[in-house]
């Protein structure tokens, strides 16, 4: 979506709001595709003074994969972001300033960058998920599977050396 932001830019004490929402099924992380769910945007461009800030709230559902379970579960995310956007450079370099080029704004190409580096790497399905046991694939969040402890239980070592 394009923001036209002519009237904003000439005018100090304007603001112009926007709502949009993106459709990022296709988007793909090396762990998977998380925006089964299309990512809503509501914001706006402000000018104080003659500086135009942009601030907005992207809001996700997360469609996540347990690292230790392998379990689906969904998750919100609600990532703010706040730039300020300029025409041109003016002297001191600023990383947080994003360069307009026009007077429109291309929402997603703002927007998008944002919410891809909020996102986390390691997912858990709960902070303390038990995972799966390592010999028959249990979920051990579902109880346990009967399975001997693993070798290097230390009650497991104190009784082998009991063995002739
Ligand atoms: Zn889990
Ligand atoms: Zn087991």
């Amino acid at each position: 979506m394009k923001l036209a932001l002519r009237d904003v830019i000439e005018q100090p004490g304007a603001r112009v709001p926007f709502c949009c929402e993106f459709d990022l099924s296709d988007m793909e992380f090396p762990w998977g595709r998380p925006f089964r769910v299309p990512v809503r945007a509501r914001g706006s461009v402000t000018n104080t003074a003659g500086v135009l800030t942009l601030t907005a709230a992207l809001a996700a559902t997360l469609s996540l994969t347990c690292d230790r379970c392998a379990a689906a579960y969904e998750q919100k995310a609600d990532v703010p972001v706040e730039m300020v956007l300029a025409e041109r450079l003016a002297g001191d370099e600023d990383d947080e300033i994003y360069l307009l080029t026009g007077d429109e704004l291309a929402l997603d190409e703002v927007l998008i960058p944002a919410l891809v580096l909020a996102m986390e790497t390691k997912h858990l399905c709960r902070e303390d998920c038990r995972g799966l046991c390592p010999r028959c694939g249990h979920n051990l969040n579902e109880g346990p599977c009967g399975c001997p402890p693993p070798e290097g239980d230390a009650r497991w070592a104190a009784l082998r050396q009991w063995r002739p």
